[in-house]
């Protein structure tokens, strides 16, 4: 075993936090040492999340846009999918940005050590590589080893039963596929398979898709996935799955359980949990809840003040955003900077078509907390550039401090509602208010201009939408 001078700050994990947090501190003069278990560095979101999922997302909005232009006089025809080039396009574009990353480790003099680790006591990391083991002993560190799915018990050990990593594989297209979990992952992956060919079936336990989403923000979504989904089924558990030689067969349960049904393949998207168990996190002295995630302050430390916590580790949202602003705040207060983590929205999005944003209060919450709030909103059939891409079905909301209009909450359900929701973080962060959003000018004609009509709206004011203006 061998001992390593001891480093300044050591990373657990290379996610977007693990990452941006050890680029931060090699940037403000720490030495660093970045350990990850993968090969490549950028965790969950570079390998096997975000990144491939949305270049898949855009291979099938092709598809689907394609399609719909038949309608209006181009036909490109059917596609053919060239199923080893359109993975090798994905792993390209993995591979380019997780090539960079270590480019920029290397640039920064941040020591990469491939292999996993585990906290030996408060200020020792045991590293376990392929061939070698050695000690890493530190001053600080953050552990950011992020969250794996859930998987269900009791299921039969069968390669046609597949996580999202199974699924972004994307080894082949099956025929009929069964996506267990309406939240966030299991639609996106709904919307790349389907898109791509396989008839799929969505089911979920609770009463609606993505529960707690508003309902007027889920309902074009809904709409558009019961036309194209071969069903969906809400108030509906999994209850058993066999294999035989054609198939998964599926058994559901719940009060309008459909009859058990075969299946070529089962994507679990079930949630996530935090990877806490592999770090022996209680021989540093860091303590863990009930769920396996690490509790911090808000300067991201853990009861041990010179051991930090971030992302998906550390609880709800678990969003690489969320990961990579952690990261610099835990970087930034570990190098003696007065940083810390007091975003007023962290934005969410459905990737799903049409896409789903949104931050800050959202209605529901605003209901269940009894807030007093206003809620404005803009139909997409008013707005011009929704008109000239075919895409009405989108609304855009502001949820309203009532008496002084301030923007507490935005929420978008339209094509590319994912870049327009920035507009209403910044005006969350800024203390905006309606009257901002409403007087400042958008360009026409794109999408943004209806977080403009739905202020506009507020105050009668909307030249598309006609509603009696407030003065
Ligand atoms: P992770 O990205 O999970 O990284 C943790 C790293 O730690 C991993 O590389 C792991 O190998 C390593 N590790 C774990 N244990 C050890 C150990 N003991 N020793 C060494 N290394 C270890 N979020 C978004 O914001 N937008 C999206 O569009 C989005 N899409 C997603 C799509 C899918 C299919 C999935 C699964 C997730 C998606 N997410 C998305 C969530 C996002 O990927 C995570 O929130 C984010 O990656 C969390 O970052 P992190 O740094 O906390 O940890």
């Amino acid at each position: 075993m061998a001992y390593n001078d001891c480093v300044d700050l050591a990373v657990l994990g290379s996610g977007p936090g693990g990452y941006t947090a050890a680029f931060r501190a090699a940037d403000l003069g720490l030495t660093t040492a970045l350990v990850e278990r993968r090969p490549t560095l950028g965790g969950v979101c570079l390998n096997v999340g975000c990144i491939p999922s949305k270049a898949l997302l855009h291979a099938a909005r092709v598809v689907e846009e394609t399609r719909e232009m038949k309608a209006h006089g181009l036909d490109f025809g059917e596609p053919t999918i060239d199923l080893d080039r359109l993975r090798n396009w994905k792993d390209k574009v993995v591979g380019q940005l997780t090539g960079g990353l270590a480019g920029l480790a290397k640039k920064r003099k941040v020591e990469v050590i491939e292999g996993t680790g585990e906290f030996l006591g408060p200020n020792q990391i045991r590293v376990t590589g392929v061939n070698d083991e050695r000690v890493l002993r530190f001053a600080q560190a953050i552990i950011a080893v992020g969250s794996e799915p859930v998987r269900l018990p009791g299921l039969p050990e069968d390669p046609r039963i597949i996580d999202s990593t199974g699924a972004l594989a994307l080894v082949d297209i099956p025929e009929r596929l069964l996506v267990v979990g309406g939240g966030i992952i299991g639609l996106e992956m709904a919307t790349v398979y389907q898109a791509l060919g396989s008839r799929t079936t969505v089911v979920e336990m609770m009463a609606q898709l993505m529960p707690g989403t508003d309902t007027d923000l889920l309902r074009p979504l809904q709409r558009r996935l019961q036309k194209q989904c071969e069903n969906l089924y809400l108030d509906t558990r999994v209850s058993a799955i066999t294999a035989t030689a054609t198939g998964l067969t599926v058994s559901f349960d719940g009060p309008k359980a459909p009859p058990t049904a075969e299946f070529d393949r089962v994507l679990l998207a079930l949630g996530r949990i935090p990877n806490s168990h592999g770090v022996n996190a209680p021989a540093a002295g860091v303590k863990m809840d009930e769920y396996g995630f690490i509790p911090v302050d808000n300067q991201q430390r853990t009861n041990v003040p010179h051991i930090f916590a971030i992302g998906d580790l550390v609880g709800q949202p678990m969003l690489a955003h969320k990961a990579s602003h952690q990261g610099k705040v835990a970087a930034e207060t570990a190098a003696g900077l007065n940083s810390v983590f007091a975003a007023r929205a962290i934005p969410a999005v459905a990737y799903t078509d049409p896409e789903i944003a949104w931050c800050g209060l959202t209605e529901s919450d605003a209901r269940l907390k009894g807030a007093n709030v206003e809620l404005s909103r803009f139909p997409w059939s008013a707005s011009g550039r929704a008109q000239a891409l075919g895409r009405t079905n989108g609304i855009s909301k502001l949820v309203l401090e009532a008496g002084t209009g301030r923007v507490l909450g935005v929420g978008i359900v339209g094509h590319g509602a994912g870049e327009l929701i920035a507009e209403g973080v910044l005006a969350i962060e800024m203390g905006a208010t309606a009257k901002d959003l409403a007087h400042t000018i958008h360009p026409h004609p794109t999408l943004s201009e209806t977080l403009m009509e739905a202020a506009e709206v507020f105050f009668g004011t909307a030249t598309h939408v006609h509603k009696r203006s407030r003065k």
